[in-house]
């Protein structure tokens, strides 16, 4: 039986569905990273870090919310407090008191946030960071690093998204205006963007993620997030991380804290509402973040004053999700826990690659694992090294065979991931990551 055949044989309503969904749906999806051949499975119902399908198929899920799920799904704590809430009204057109709890619970962990105004997305954030940027400083120009993901507003797709080449923006629909505020330069590389900050004086923001571009799959380090915060400094730009995914995370503070360098304003989501959707903040010094206040006087208020909406922001089942997950993260167990189940995840799936003498990788930190099936690595395994000697270019040049195939089969095996990063959480256990290790041991030997 072919793959195709086994796939179609096990995921029957996955396909009727899906066949339903491609009338009303672009694509039949609602996500772009949903996308595979012959057809996505579709889930009935998850807990901890198991999920199952349509026809009860169950996998050891890594996709986790993308990354969203630092506790795993349906944390009793977070199912609580959701439930509680929904019971109470789910959006009461008024301030309350969670979403004040919120904000001190986040402005507690994250180091340089001192005060906060919550989006209802990672993308709204990122777009309202930019905007506070370019009020604060006067200027227009945005200094972006090459393969970054930031999410799907205009100024996050030039020079963003998964696949090369990074002077044609991710996605068409974007003004060539737009285009011409936003410079780009090489991941990881200071004198880069320094060179950038010394031909152009009309610069408001440096926008970067500090683990590295793209969940972490590009080139960054401790070192050369100091250069970047001392260049800010010297020529009067704005620092933004996108913390969207390093945030709770990397440390309860974040990918600051975890390298102890600190932005001016940071982007938080995903893990900040505990897999709720409306996941989305903007946090950073007071200066800058009074941006967002009145001062009763017009010329400030009407003209200079940053003005910000959205219906959903801090909605409050998102907010009771937000505060049970933050304080379970705060009490200090589970970031450990699912970073040491990452190291032995990234360990053992070397250790396949090696068995077979295969020159692919895992690397990547915290309790990410990013796969490199790609390349002839040099340094493999020593995958942390191995990616800052890569060109970054090579990082992302999918081969939308290989990752189709390697899904198809680890979800026939009960495992499912996102191919460009694989989320470890609080709910995974060493028998997971041992069942994983084996399926990808299957997996390789199939095709190698
Ligand atoms: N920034 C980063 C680093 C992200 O990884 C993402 C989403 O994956 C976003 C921003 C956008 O967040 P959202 O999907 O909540 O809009």
């Amino acid at each position: 039986m072919s793959l195709e055949e086994e796939f179609k044989k096990r995921l029957p309503s996955s396909e009727k569905l899906f066949r339903r969904a491609l009338r009303v749906l672009p694509d039949g999806l609602t996500h772009e990273v949903y996308y595979m051949r012959p057809y996505p499975p579709f889930m009935e119902k998850a807990a901890g870090a198991r999920k199952w399908d349509l026809d009860s198929n169950e996998y050891i899920d890594y996709w986790m919310g993308h990354g969203s799920l630092l506790l795993g799904h349906c944390y009793p704590d977070v199912v609580q407090a959701v439930r509680e809430q929904v019971g109470k009204g789910t959006h009461y057109g008024s301030c309350y008191p969670l979403e004040v709890e919120w904000a001190e619970l986040v402005t507690s962990m994250v180091p340089s946030a001192k005060m906060i105004r919550f989006t209802a997305s990672g993308t709204e954030a990122v777009m309202l960071a930019v905007k506070l940027a370019r009020a604060f400083t006067g200027k227009d120009k945005v200094i972006k690093l090459e393969g970054g993901f930031h999410g799907w507003s205009d100024y996050a797709q030039i020079g963003g998204g998964l696949t090369p080449p990074y002077d044609v923006p991710a996605s068409s629909g974007i003004p060539q205006e737009v285009r011409n505020t936003v410079l780009l330069a090489r991941p990881g590389d200071a004198e880069a963007a320094l060179e950038l900050l010394r031909r152009h004086h009309d610069v408001a923001c440096v926008l970067v993620e500090p683990g590295g571009g793209l969940v972490g799959r590009l080139p960054s380090s401790r070192e050369y997030l100091g250069r970047l915060r001392w260049m800010t400094q010297k020529y009067g730009v704005v620092l933004i991380f996108d913390e969207v995914v390093t945030g709770f995370r990397y440390a309860p503070g974040g990918c600051q804290e975890y390298w102890g360098v600190l932005p001016d304003l940071t982007c938080l989501g995903k893990v900040m509402a505990g897999g709720m959707p409306g996941a989305g903040a903007v946090a950073g010094n007071r200066e800058i973040m009074s941006f967002l206040s009145r001062k009763g006087d017009i010329e400030w208020d009407r003209y200079r004053r940053v003005e910000h909406h959205g219906t959903f922001n801090a909605a409050p089942a998102t907010v009771a999700a937000g505060v049970a997950t933050l304080r379970v993260i705060k009490s200090g167990a589970a970031i450990p826990e699912a970073d040491r189940l990452a190291d032995r995840l990234r360990h053992g799936l070397n250790e396949v690659f090696r068995t077979h003498g295969v020159r692919c990788c895992m690397y990547g930190r915290s309790s990410l694992v990013l796969p490199l099936l790609n390349h002839d690595c040099e340094l493999f395994p020593q995958c942390e090294r191995a990616v800052c000697s890569l060109d970054y270019r090579l990082i992302n040049r999918f081969d939308p065979e290989v990752h189709a195939s390697l899904r198809e089969r680890m979800l026939l095996q009960g495992i499912d991931f996102f191919p460009v990063a694989m989320f470890l959480s609080f709910a995974h256990s060493d028998d997971d990551v041992e069942r994983t290790v084996q399926a990808w041991d299957n997996t390789v030997k199939a095709m190698k």
